[in-house]
């Protein structure tokens, strides 16, 4: 055995569901029978919690209203609804995804789990959200949250993303895994994982297995899951430009290579002797980032075939880092003090 059983008389998937019809969440706005809103805000919670996802999920949705929608939108029209949540990725692919169900599918997401996986963006787990959420599959599901829970009631070593760690788990998540409500089920996983089985603090007294959570009877909850080995961040200077005149803002469009792709940001150039006229630290999945703010005049400013002058109040339109929300936030400090 892969890792190590329950006892015979506790019903685990029949427990976790008793606590969903009591106290997990039914009234979010993608817990529609519309598989796009499912597939939008899988794809969306990937990396972002609940609360945040909502006003965007609904920004998304009135500005797309359906999969043709989305497909027939300009990238950048995408990314800019997309402003703010980060890894752009998930938009880019979303919207060539939503391309290939056009192209291939009838303008419909497939319902095959294959299907759903051969799409970008689509793992297994989102495929599995999908599958359940949207089409009441019985097919597991596996995101951080839940992979979270499964480690602490199963106390299963290894870090969560390794390879023979994450079989475990699947394992785990295929084993409980509700024929009858695999909606239901799926949704209370997650509901678990994200409201009691919480990284910090958890709520065991309020948990549905607590019972049976080796974590918990070994007294060792707050050691899983077990951390992945350090990767030491690299740090990186950038040295940018910021220019405001009459509430407009120049900035460039990005390249394709390098961080931030195709995004909008303040122009880099090379260090100057001058010191920076403010210092921005801000952090990436993979860099400690240190951005060298250089406030240079209009007159001063060189026009440049790359860059435009945009209105801030417009800039929700224009896709863009936080790192930039960030830089402005301290602008308006600077002047205020
Ligand atoms: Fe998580 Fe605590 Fe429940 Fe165990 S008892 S699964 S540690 S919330």
């Amino acid at each position: 055995m892969l890792v190590s059983g329950l006892p015979n008389n506790f019903d685990f998937s029949n427990s976790v569901l008793e606590w969903y019809h009591k106290y997990g969440r039914k009234n979010l706005p993608w817990q529609t029978d519309n598989p796009y809103h499912v597939w939008v805000s899988e794809v969306m919670l990937q990396q972002t919690q609940v609360v945040k996802v909502i006003d965007y999920f609904n920004r998304f949705i009135q500005q797309f209203p359906s999969l043709k929608a989305l497909a027939s939108a300009q990238e950048q029209q995408v990314l800019a609804m997309w402003s703010g949540l980060g890894y752009y990725n998930r938009a880019r692919y979303l919207h060539r995804a939503a391309n290939i169900c056009c192209d291939r599918f009838s303008g419909v997401l497939p319902s095959e789990l294959n299907d759903l996986m051969g799409l970008p963006g689509i793992g297994r787990s989102t495929a599995g959200a999908i599958m359940s959420l949207a089409y009441n599959k019985p097919v597991s599901i596996l995101d951080g949250n839940v992979k979270r829970f499964f480690s602490r009631c199963f106390t299963v070593n290894g870090s969560p993303n390794q390879g023979s760690t994450l079989k475990k788990l699947w394992v785990l998540a295929d084993r409980y895994i509700s024929d009858q409500q695999p909606k239901q089920y799926n949704q209370a996983l997650m509901d678990i994982g994200s409201m009691v089985c919480t990284r910090r603090q958890p709520k065991c007294d309020v948990c549905p297995v607590q019972s049976v959570c080796f974590a918990y009877k070994k007294d060792v909850v707050n050691q899983y899951p077990q951390p992945r080995k350090s990767v030491t961040k690299k740090n990186m200077q950038l040295s940018i430009s910021l220019t405001i005149h009459n509430n407009k803002i120049y900035l460039i469009q990005r390249d394709s290579a390098g961080i931030w792709p195709e995004l909008w940001f303040l122009p880099a150039f090379e260090c100057t002797d001058r010191p920076a006229d403010m210092v921005v630290q801000h952090i990436l999945t993979h860099r400690n980032l240190l951005l060298e703010v250089y406030i240079v005049n209009y007159e001063n400013m060189k026009e440049s075939s790359y860059g435009c002058w945009i209105n801030i109040d417009n800039l929700k339109n224009y896709p863009h880092p936080v790192a930039l929300n960030k830089i402005l936030r301290n602008y308006e400090d600077r002047e205020l003090h």
